[in-house]
């Protein structure tokens, strides 16, 4: 398998000012078609380490991408560096400089003189186009390795890796043809979900997990002519229902394609979430056809009054309970007239807890045509998570009850 390196240029990421999304963003995309890792490192605006980290993985690896540098300033210097590094120099290329020209008269702007450098690259570079900036980027080929150079800014940089990189590894290499399956599971740990799927790995099989709070990613990495359809059924018998979609969107995603499918429609209604169910469900394009709307009920007036929630359950049950829920879901289903009705009322804490309702206590009911479910848990988090959990949870009592029977 081709290793690669990345290089990350630019010293804000040195400093800390910026967080480096490119190197991990071009880690996956690389290894998704094939290819292995090697190291990523992160340099800043010094001519000699830039020249020679550019030169050491040239000699390492047979694939480099190098991000950030190409922009018209003093510190900007990577051309010159990887010109440096293979002891040559730098010219202005014309294909390049009718690039840079070009974005300019495009955008109606006169081009000022210092972003003639950015046309400036090593001899012998070929310029690869950079159709959403300025700098265009180029690649070099030396001793056996190619080497990428791409402008920073990461949109500029992912389109540039689909449109150039990707391509020319694919025709340059034999990539061996893999396939990753991601199996999205909800309420279940990372480390359970691991040691439910002990002992599945096998050869042209690797798995993987991934915790994309509050979802836990399984992967089957599969090699050329391993069948995907048995595996799948086989992680299904051991980690069950928690699997809410295989190769799917978010858990948002897949609620709503069901509700769809069914033609039914959801309401919430929402204490200490605040309408962020309404907002995972919102974030997914074509939400209309089912999210219906919701109440943000953070003070118990606004309980009674969005939802009609009688004044004396609240009284005697308090807030975070199962009766308030209940209400909560009833009231809110009714009042919109959604198939569906969602209430969450809990303790996120870090204040207002105690100890027969300690901080993360939530409740939640589904309301529905044929009665309302009710299911209380513990989430035993930070704030933060309690509230991501907590929408994971009441997302997945919705999944539950549409899923399947479409
Ligand atoms: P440059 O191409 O070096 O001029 O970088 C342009 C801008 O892109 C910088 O100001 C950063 O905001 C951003 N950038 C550069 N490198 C990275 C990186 N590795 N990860 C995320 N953002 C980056
Ligand atoms: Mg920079």
């Amino acid at each position: 398998m081709p290793r690669f390196d990345v290089i990350s240029q630019g010293e804000e990421l040195l400093s800390g000012s910026t967080v480096d999304t490119n190197a991990g963003w071009i880690c996956h995309e690389l290894a998704e078609i094939g290819l292995e890792p090697g190291r990523v490192t992160v340099v800043g605006d010094v001519f000699d380490d830039i020249r020679d980290v550019i030169g050491e993985a040239a000699r390492r690896v047979t694939v480099v991408i190098c991000t950030g540098g190409l922009g018209p300033t003093s510190d900007d210097l990577t051309s010159e560096a990887a010109a440096a590094a293979f002891d040559q120099v730098t010219v202005s290329n014309p294909e390049a400089l009718a690039q840079v020209e070009e974005r300019y008269r495009a955008r109606k702007r006169e081009m000022p003189p210092a972003n003639r450098k950015q046309a400036v690259l090593p001899v012998g570079a070929t310029v690869l186009v950079n159709h959403l900036g300025t700098a265009p980027g180029f690649r070099m080929e030396e001793g056996g390795t190619v080497l990428f150079f791409l402008p920073g800014v990461p949109f500029e940089m992912k389109a540039m890796v689909k449109e150039h990189v990707i391509p020319e590894l694919r025709a340059r290499f034999v990539l061996p043809p893999r396939r990753t399956v991601v199996l999205r599971c909800m309420g279940i740990a990372e480390s359970v979900a691991a040691q439910k799927m002990e002992g599945f790995e096998r050869p042209g099989v690797l798995v993987g997990y991934r915790a994309n709070m509050p979802e836990v990613h399984v992967k089957l990495h599969l090699a050329a002519g391993i069948e995907a359809e048995p595996l799948i059924a086989e992680v299904r018998a051991r980690l069950g229902d928690v699997i809410f979609g295989v190769d799917t969107g978010s858990l948002a995603e897949v609620v709503g394609g069901h509700l769809r499918a069914r033609g039914e429609t959801i309401a919430t209604a929402e204490s200490c979430t605040a309408g962020r169910i309404a907002a995972a469900l919102g974030a997914v394009p074509g939400a209309s056809d089912y999210l219906l709307g919701g109440a943000v009920v953070y003070s118990n007036a606004e309980k009674v009054r969005q939802c009609g929630v009688d004044p004396d359950i609240l009284e005697e049950f308090g807030a975070v309970s199962e009766p308030v829920a209940r209400a909560l879901a009833e009231g809110i289903r009714a009042r919109v007239g959604a198939t569906w009705g969602l209430g969450v009322t809990g303790i996120a804490g870090p204040g207002g807890g105690s100890p027969e309702k300690p901080i993360g206590t939530v409740h939640f009911a589904l309301a529905g045509p044929t009665g309302t479910l009710h299911r209380k848990v513990h989430l035993p988090f930070e704030r933060e998570r309690v509230l991501l959990f907590t929408v994971g949870a009441a997302l997945d009592l919705l999944r539950r009850e549409v899923e399947g029977s479409t």
